[in-house]
């Protein structure tokens, strides 16, 4: 392997952190570690390090690193057409598009390449619906601790505390509520109330899981007065939770749909996909230049194939349920406050605030985790991942636990 790392042929790690700080915007900060090449569960780095991760790209590769079937089939497309025009038709969008809605509650799709684009496009979409058919309303009630992107509207979506008082002045148009409170749901909707935007499963903010009662009420409040249901998956579909789309576990359908992340397995791309009633815009409404390219579609393709040919979100149901018992297992020793999620999108809540102490330690131990709060810890692997895989973790990540808490 060494040889391999070595045929990649990168400056050594020092000079590669000394150029990233001079020439790169400081946005994040990052550890001082370069990641060179990943396969299934382990990434490894410049200095051929092995690492075990458990963050995935931010639950993107969900059939693990560089998976055969989607290098196989990108190798092939790079060959063959990578962008025909977003104005062009290319064989890949139709079949991409048909696959979701033949696999999902939805009817149309429109694709976008990252997360925030698709729901800039749900809110666009539920704005020019709410135009139409709902007297001009335009206002979209979102969840504290919601996270839907970072534009500029999306930012103004997010349920962040810490965000509230940046990049002033927000895009108008956005209220508010609890997660899980139907009751401030209710009093929130008013005549300018076109859409309610929740995640299923709040990822960034902590993993909150809905409840089946919260998301049924929703959808019924939503029948009642004609606001639309927008369910932002971009974390929670594409089998991470356990189903294909996290929806079909809570019995309701939404009238919009994004989703992002798992949708490439690792390549950029993203979809909006709506209700027939609920398919409003009009030529020129919508568009972007990426926007169903061949390359993109051909990753979402092989990706949604996978996941059904193999029935890989049952798998991630299984695992989830796994590495929850083995995380549970752990409370007693570690006073764990809390152990949930669904599927393969998992968090533990710590006795103490020691979250990014633990974040670090697991990297010097060789795994990647995730602490979304300092509370909080996030494990979103491969949904492709082994039993051992989680019990090495599980290893790992009770040799850091005993040496911070
Ligand atoms: N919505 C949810 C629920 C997310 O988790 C994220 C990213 O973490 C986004 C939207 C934004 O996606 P992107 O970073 O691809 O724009």
């Amino acid at each position: 392997m060494a040889t391999q790392a070595q045929a990649l042929s990168f400056a050594p790690t020092q000079q590669m952190i000394t150029d990233a700080d001079a020439s790169l915007m400081h946005i994040v900060a990052r550890p001082g570690v370069v990641f060179v090449r990943g396969k299934g569960s382990y990434m490894w780095d410049a200095d051929d390090r092995r690492y075990l991760d458990f963050i995935q790209g931010w639950a993107v590769n969900c059939l693990g690193h560089s998976p055969p079937a989607l290098v196989r089939a990108l190798s092939r497309q790079a060959k063959v057409l990578l962008n025909a025009s977003p104005a062009l038709h290319n064989p890949l969008i139709i079949e991409t598009a048909k696959l979701l809605t033949e696999n999902s509650a939805l009817d149309r799709v429109f694709f976008a390449s990252s997360g925030a684009e698709a729901n800039e496009g749900a809110l666009k979409l539920a704005r020019r619906y709410g135009q139409k058919h709902r007297n001009g309303a335009f206002e979209v009630i979102t969840t504290w601790n919601s996270f839907h992107g970072r534009t500029l509207a999306m930012m103004s979506a997010t349920g962040k505390q810490a965000w509230e008082p940046l990049f002033e002045p927000k895009v108008p148009g956005f209220v508010k509520v609890p997660f899980n409170d139907l009751t401030a749901m209710r009093k929130a909707i008013t005549p300018n109330t076109a859409a309610i935007m929740v995640e299923p499963v709040q990822g960034e903010g902590g993993v909150n899981v809905a409840t089946k009662r919260y998301m049924k009420g929703l959808r019924e409040l939503c029948d009642e007065t004609g606001v639309l249901l927008i369910l932002d998956e971009i974390q929670t579909g594409i089998g991470r939770t356990g189903s294909l789309f996290a929806y079909e576990q809570f019995d309701i359908e939404p009238d919009i749909m994004t989703l992002g992340k798992g949708l490439g397995g690792g390549f950029p791309v993203s979809a909006l996909l709506s209700k027939e009633k609920v398919s409003v815009f009009e030529p020129g409404d919508q568009g972007g230049t990426y926007c169903g390219q061949p390359l993109a579609m051909i990753a979402a393709k092989t990706v949604i194939e996978e996941m059904l040919r193999k029935n890989i979100p049952r798998k991630a149901k299984n695992r989830g349920n796994y590495l929850k018992r083995q995380l549970k297992f752990m409370s007693k020793e570690f006073r764990f406050t809390d152990v949930r999620g669904m599927g393969l999108l998992v968090a533990v809540d710590l006795p103490q605030e020691k979250g990014p102490a633990i974040v670090a330690k697991a990297l010097e131990e060789g795994l990647l985790i995730n602490a979304p709060g300092a509370a909080t810890l996030r494990f979103m692997p491969a949904l492709t991942i082994s039993r051992a895989e989680i019990d090495e973790m599980i290893e790992i990540l009770r040799k850091v636990l005993r040496a911070v808490l």
